[in-house]
């Protein structure tokens, strides 16, 4: 299966990186008497990267409680935060719909039956209305017929808030809907969309006809490793959340950015020729190396970040492969003359 029809957990992270992670992922399992099989090392994976906050809260209060990490917990947490979170999330919501517009067709059906019910009896009433004589019978058919019409007045009523709380309902789905599909798209530890969206957004644009031109950038910071093994990557996080600030500040709001790998990240710009991606990346390449950043607990200096940005525009007959190539050569060329650059090819 493609990989952007799946909802798989994806580890974008670098090897260096994940290396790391390992280290720690270790003494975790053995602390918390687990055995090391994939699913208790997905778990710890995800917690110690940093990279799936509904996980680490989870784990952090069964922390807390000195809960035990036995089979069941981990399958739990594996299931529901790893595994088929957003699928499971999405069928829930699915199925709830369904009910939803079948009890709400059910009760439209029965409100229908009544009202014809209720319709029939009143044209008869009336017609015999109109033949009687008998000041009586006229009396009777009278009573009966204000009766009627109370009763439909009560059936359009009550359809009228059947239909309105359906309608409150369908609502609050498709908030639900929408809020599960950005969190499966949005990368957690930026909030910028994460790697399968990206893909996904750079295929939909290169698939569909434009007369304007688009352009592509990646983003890569420089010696990255050094903040890591200087500050630890708690620290290290820091810092590529703020760059992904400093890029949400920058780019124009119809721009999607992405964090493309570990501290990579990438904008996708629909409608923007390359002078004007290449002036918006220099803004962002010159206000990140201007930017002197602190440590958060200690306010210790971090000292100076800087980015190499690879820059492109879309050319006829390219496909997505061939754009995200371009702007990696360009970024490697960044790297090669100097880095705290940008090129565009
Ligand atoms: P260069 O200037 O050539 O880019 O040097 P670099 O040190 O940045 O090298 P490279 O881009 O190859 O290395 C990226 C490093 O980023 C390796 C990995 O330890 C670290 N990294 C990757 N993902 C994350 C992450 O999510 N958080 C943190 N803190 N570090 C990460
Ligand atoms: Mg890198
Ligand atoms: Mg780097």
């Amino acid at each position: 299966m493609n990989s952007l029809d799946t909802f798989l957990p994806q580890y974008e992270q670098e090897p260096d990186f994940s290396t790391q992670i390992l280290r720690q992922c270790i003494p975790l399992m053995v602390k918390h008497q687990m055995a090391p099989h994939p699913i208790n090392y997905a778990i710890w994976y995800d917690y110690v990267s940093n990279n799936n906050p509904a996980l680490n809260q989870a784990i952090d209060e069964l922390l807390d409680n000195n809960t035990p990490f036995d089979e069941k917990v981990s399958i739990d947490l594996y299931a529901r935060y790893i595994c088929n979170a957003s699928l499971e999330k999405f069928s829930q919501i699915n199925s709830n719909l369904a009910s939803l517009v079948n009890g709400t067709l059910d009760q439209v059906q029965h409100s229908s039956d009544q009202f014809s019910e209720t319709k029939n009896s009143l044209l008869s009433n009336s017609k015999k209305l109109e033949n009687t004589t008998e000041i009586l019978d006229a009396q009777f058919l009278l009573s009966e017929i204000v009766h009627q019409v109370k009763q439909l007045s009560t059936e359009t009523h009550n359809l009228n808030a059947q239909l309105e709380q359906a309608q409150k309902d369908i609502a609050e789905l498709k908030y639900e809907l929408v809020n599960t599909r950005k969190i499966a798209s949005t990368d957690g530890l930026t909030g910028l969309l994460n790697r399968r969206a990206f893909d996904m957004e750079i295929n939909n644009l290169l698939s569909e006809q434009s007369a304007n031109p688009h352009s592509l950038l990646i983003l890569d910071l420089d010696h990255f490793k050094k903040v890591n093994d200087t500050f630890g990557h708690l620290v290290g996080d820091q810092v590529i959340r703020f760059t992904a600030n400093l890029i949400k500040e920058k780019k124009a709001p119809h721009h999607l950015a992405a964090r493309y790998g570990g501290e990579e990240l990438a904008i996708i710009m629909p409608e923007t020729p390359i002078n004007k991606a290449t002036d918006i990346a220099e803004t962002i390449r010159t206000s990140l190396e201007k930017s002197r950043l602190k440590q958060k607990n200690s306010n210790q200096n971090i000292g100076q970040i800087t980015v190499s940005i690879g820059a492109t525009g879309v050319q006829p007959g390219d496909s997505a492969e061939t754009v995200i190539a371009r702007a990696d050569k360009a970024l490697y060329q960044a790297k090669e003359c100097g880095r705290n650059r940008v090129i565009s090819l």
